[in-house]
């Protein structure tokens, strides 16, 4: 079992975005794979059509989740065995988030090795997978160090976009904190996002980034496709809602190269 944090503190770069479609790719190519939603705001959560299934104003509520989530593996030390749920798509698996979480970091000040919940939970995974990947929320608090601290790999999506590498030495300088506490952890790769191949600024900041970063960061590039935005809200990964969108093309290929470099 290897596990994934799919992290940047900056917000909107294609975290989620990723975990969903390059998880489910990996889901379809036979790899057990499970995604644990590690943001308050549950977007990996609907991204696969979990949170759909209750009605809104149930799961919209700070105080009282109708289903099991990642807050009580950490805070209310459910198994997390006993929160993951099977997704529509098989071999994929999802431990939910939800709106409680928001609280979470908070709840964690008073608990003693609070950057450990995370691995503690996991460690005593009954089952086993071929891939967990973690999605984080955009801030390097106490959720994303769990995260961190539970993880083999780091793997970073960053948008083609201007102030694209802002914030990432902060990142990497806690990457080097962390593993005072967890020695494994290593850069799985930089995923390049939302690449529009009419800018020339997009084009630079591919560039700059594979100046930067050479040989860890993943050749597939990932488009800026609309059906990617879109999908989330019908509960879909992209493979699902429109197989032959470029940005489904572009995570299957994502998964491959993936599948290549960690099986
Ligand atoms: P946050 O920091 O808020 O958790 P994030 O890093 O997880 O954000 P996403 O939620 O994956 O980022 O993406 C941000 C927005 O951009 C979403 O509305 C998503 O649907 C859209 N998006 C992501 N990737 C693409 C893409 N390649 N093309 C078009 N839209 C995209
Ligand atoms: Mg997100």
């Amino acid at each position: 079992m290897q596990t994934f944090v799919i992290a940047n503190q900056k917000g909107g770069v294609g975290k989620t975005t990723t975990t969903v479609n390059l998880g489910a790719n990996l889901a379809f190519k036979g790899k057990k794979t499970l995604l644990i939603d590690l943001d308050p705001q549950a977007n990996l959560s609907s991204g696969v059509g979990f949170t759909q299934k209750y009605p809104r104003d149930q799961w919209n509520k700070v105080d009282q989740a109708p289903y099991k989530s990642i807050y009580d593996v950490l805070i209310e030390k459910a198994p997390i065995s006993s929160v993951f749920v099977a997704t529509d798509v098989d071999n994929l698996y999802l431990v939910p988030s939800h709106l409680s979480l928001a609280g979470a970091e908070i709840e964690m000040v008073n608990i003693l090795a609070r950057e450990n919940l995370l691995k503690k939970a996991l460690n005593e995974l009954t089952e086993d997978f071929d891939y967990v990947l973690i999605d984080c929320p955009p801030s390097l608090g106490l959720l994303t160090i769990n995260a961190l601290t539970a993880a083999d790999k780091l793997i970073v999506p960053i948008q083609c976009e201007y102030y694209a590498l802002e914030g990432l030495g902060q990142l990497l300088q806690t990457v080097e904190l962390i593993k005072g506490i967890n020695q494994n952890l290593t850069i799985g790769g930089v995923v390049l996002t939302m690449f529009d191949k009419r800018t020339r600024l997009a084009e630079q900041v591919v560039n700059d980034v594979q100046s930067h970063f050479d040989d860890i960061v993943f050749k597939t590039i990932i488009p800026r496709n609309v059906r990617l935005s879109e999908a989330p809200s019908h509960g879909q990964v992209i493979e699902v809602y429109d197989p032959n969108s470029t940005g489904a093309i572009a995570y299957r290929k994502l998964a491959k190269e993936f599948i290549n470099k960690f099986n």
